[in-house]
């Protein structure tokens, strides 16, 4: 039997343990660091040492030799020690699959995470399959995930790989699992362009309305009546977002509700509605109560107010304003300013993250 790695010279202490490999080899080391860090090793080595100092033998199988060194290997350190290290970062590379199912069974999660994305950056289309089985095996999502995303992107190369013909072979059920997981991410992107698709209509509902009450605000500083049903040519004025053509265009809207009669008429007209839908909107997102304040001056704002307290407001309505909400309060967030330590943080993070995944 061979040493194949040697473990020995990291503790001043002796070694107690030796761990037999399946190919026969033995590897020295130090019973109180396995069970640290390792609550499966800590129960083998309490039920195989017959007397308190009496050494004893674990057998680590199911892996090569170097695997199971590498993964003792990384038992002797520190997670955050090995973060950056070239040995860890070479046994990563390696022994990433080995890794992750030693660490998944021997019940060391931050290894575990580690080799998982180990093998997650090192996926090429002739391993997916491989990987997609090791994923299920070791209840390894990210993995799994990054398998679906590489199938969703390319699956004739998938196809085409000799770990996509053995499972036709042998296994045909992985093969409808991953058929599955590109299902599912086709499924998960397009509920994603859909999702994408309405938060930008929030978000231009919120910015029309954060425009809507500068309009009106900045028409009532300089003209005490309504600005929008006076005629006023509220044009002139400078826009102070920049948004000239959706600030003309709301402040057409409401000139038209008040030339044309608004929702008097009927039935009403198009504009007419969609004009008196963003005053609607606008009251009820209004937290300008009067009393005390400075009175709200968007036309209809207080009138609407009382309505919808008096008569209620449907579900629908109910989760439109919440979602406006939702989008005005992510449009404030993402427009201030980050301190500059933040910004070097970032920086520094995105940086590394990019350097360990290539
Ligand atoms: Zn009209
Ligand atoms: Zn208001």
């Amino acid at each position: 039997m061979a040493c194949c790695a040697d473990l020995a010279g990291l503790r001043s202490s002796p070694a107690d343990v030796r761990v037999v490999t399946s190919d026969g080899s033995t590897i020295s080391a130090h019973s109180s660091v396995l069970a640290a860090a390792s609550p499966v090793l800590e129960q083998m080595i309490a039920s195989g040492r017959h007397g308190w100092d009496a050494d004893c033998t674990v057998r680590i199988l199911g892996a090569s030799s170097d695997a199971v060194a590498a993964f003792l290997r990384f038992l002797y350190s520190h997670p955050r020690e090995t973060a950056a290290e070239e040995w860890a970062e070479a046994a990563a590379g390696a022994h990433g699959a080995a890794l992750l199912a030693l660490a998944h069974a021997y019940r060391v999660p931050w290894l575990k995470q580690r080799a998982e994305a180990a093998v997650a950056a090192r996926l090429t289309a002739e391993r997916a399959v491989d990987a997609t089985k090791l994923a299920a095996l070791c209840d390894a999502p990210r993995l799994r995930l990054a398998c679906a995303r590489l199938a969703g992107k390319d699956l004739g190369a998938v196809e085409r790989s000799e770990g996509w013909r053995f499972a036709g072979r042998h296994d045909p059920g992985l093969q409808l699992d991953m058929l599955q997981l590109v299902h599912d991410a086709d499924q998960r992107k397009e509920r994603w362009v859909r999702e994408r698709a309405s938060q930008h209509v929030y978000r231009q509902l919120s910015d029309a309305m954060a425009l809507l009450d500068r309009v009106f605000t900045q028409g009532s500083a300089s003209s005490p009546k309504d600005p929008g049903c006076d005629g006023r040519d509220l044009e002139a004025e400078a826009s102070p977002c920049g948004d000239g053509s959706v600030r003309r265009g709301i402040e057409q809207l409401v000139r038209h509700l008040a030339a044309c009669g608004g929702r008097a008429r009927k039935p009403a007209c198009p504009r007419c509605r969609r004009a008196f839908q963003l005053l609607r909107l606008h009251a009820s997102l209004c937290d300008r109560a009067g009393a005390g304040s400075e009175p709200c001056r968007v036309p209809l704002c207080s009138n609407l107010k009382t309505k919808m307290q008096e008569e209620g407001v449907d579900k629908t309505w109910r989760l439109l304003v919440k979602k406006v909400t939702r989008a005005r309060v992510m449009s404030t967030l993402s427009n201030r300013e980050v301190p500059e330590i933040v910004n070097k943080s970032w920086a520094k993070y995105s940086s590394r993250r990019t350097a360990r995944l290539r």
